[in-house]
């Protein structure tokens, strides 16, 4: 599968990682929107927030307690956790992720 997120969890391409488990990896967005940005995907390819079911969600939840764990380690305690979801909403990379935003005051939503 030409997925680049499947790319960087294989190891094909570099990234500079903060995390992992046997389910999630968690690293650094290469053109970071705040100080802290860390992108959490699940190791299983799931293309996006819309194909998250009863069946395949127990690695969302466990991301959503990766989150705030690692979130403490980067020293944020205020972020925002982001998932575009189709092109239009901004998606550009068809693998699951969580975006975490923090370490400056964040706008509102637009
Ligand atoms: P989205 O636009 O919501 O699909 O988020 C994809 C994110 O992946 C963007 O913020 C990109 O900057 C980021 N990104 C793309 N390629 C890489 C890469 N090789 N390493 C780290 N982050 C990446």
């Amino acid at each position: 599968m030409d997925c680049l997120f499947c790319k960087i969890i294989a190891g094909e391409i570099p990234s500079d990682k903060v995390y992992e488990d046997e389910q999630v990896l968690a690293f650094r967005d290469i053109a970071p929107k705040a100080p802290v940005h860390v992108l959490f995907i699940p190791k299983t390819h799931l293309a996006g927030a819309r194909d998250v079911t009863a069946d395949n969600a127990a690695v969302v939840a466990h991301i959503f307690t990766v989150i705030p764990q690692v979130a403490a380690q980067l020293g944020v305690t205020d972020y925002r956790i982001i998932t575009n979801n189709g092109a239009s909403a901004g998606q550009s990379v068809d693998h699951l992720h969580f975006h975490l935003l923090g370490g400056r005051t964040l706008g509102e939503m637009g």
